[in-house]
């Protein structure tokens, strides 16, 4: 679904926050989202983590060292950072407010913390979006089935679930991502109808003057 264009109409940039417990599906989502609408910037994080067989430097993350990590977010680098079982992740300042100052929408897959530091200087542009699975047994499987993490950090993303899913309260929407296609069809209905959000529209005021005076001129 191609969301209908209000195109023509100078809108200020949002950022759309996914959240979820790890196996919920949001970078799966994310995927989809990126790949039906390009014109969004991805916000790409660093972490200290250990890169995933299927995950290529610089389009999932820029996996760098601890110390350089630390570096980043001692000169101010870092819009947010958190530690998330066990590492170290942070979005980068400069690609964020560079996508924003061009007008552009930006996805964020970052977790509650790092949503909670964003809120405090930027809530006015954020759409906090936090994802569910289905059930606890699902989300077992999904992770297992990802078959990307060993065993011993699926158990402890597990153990984290209940922690990340008690802030699901702090976010603008909550998606239960039983049927992916489903869930990937509402997260679409949420950023249409964000980005017609009257004080988005920054292009409104002239279009409305002009409708004004046209109304004027065609009853007096
Ligand atoms: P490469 O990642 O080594 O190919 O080289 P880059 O010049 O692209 O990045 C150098 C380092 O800066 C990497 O460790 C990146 O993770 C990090 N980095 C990437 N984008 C940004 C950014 O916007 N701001 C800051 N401060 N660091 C970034
Ligand atoms: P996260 O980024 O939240 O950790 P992923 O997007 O990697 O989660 O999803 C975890 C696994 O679950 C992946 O293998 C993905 O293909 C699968 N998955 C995602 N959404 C669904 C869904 N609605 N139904 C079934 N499997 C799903
Ligand atoms: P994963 O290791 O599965 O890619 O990510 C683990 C968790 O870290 C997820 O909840 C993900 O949203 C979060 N995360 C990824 N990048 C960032 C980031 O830059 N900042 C914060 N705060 N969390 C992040």
């Amino acid at each position: 679904m191609t969301s209908p264009s209000q195109i023509s109409v100078v809108r200020r940039g949002l950022m759309l926050v996914l959240s979820s417990p790890s196996g919920a599906g949001k970078s799966t989502l994310a995927q989809l989202l990126l790949k039906e609408h390009p014109e969004i910037h991805l916000s790409v994080s660093v972490t200290t983590r250990e890169r995933r067989p299927s995950e290529v430097e610089g389009i999932h993350y820029h996996f760098i060292k601890r110390e350089r990590f630390e570096k980043l977010r001692e000169t101010g680098d870092l819009l947010e950072s958190a530690e998330v079982h066990g590492n170290f992740y942070g979005t980068p300042r400069e690609p964020v407010e560079n996508a924003l100052a061009a007008g552009k929408d930006v996805l964020f897959d970052i977790d509650y913390q790092g949503t909670l530091q964003l809120y405090e200087n930027m809530r006015a542009d954020i759409v906090g979006v936090f994802i569910l699975p289905p059930s606890a047994n699902e989300l077992k499987m999904r992770l297992e089935r990802r078959a990307e993490d060993a065993s011993g950090v699926i158990e402890k993303r597990l153990k984290n679930a209940r922690t990340e899913i008690a802030h699901w309260r702090e976010y603008d929407y909550v998606l239960v991502n039983e049927d992916l296609n489903t869930t990937f069809i509402n997260l679409q209905a949420i950023l249409a109808a964000e980005r017609l959000r009257r004080e988005r529209q920054l292009g409104l005021p002239p279009i409305v003057e002009r409708l004004d005076q046209e109304l004027a001129t065609l009853t007096s």
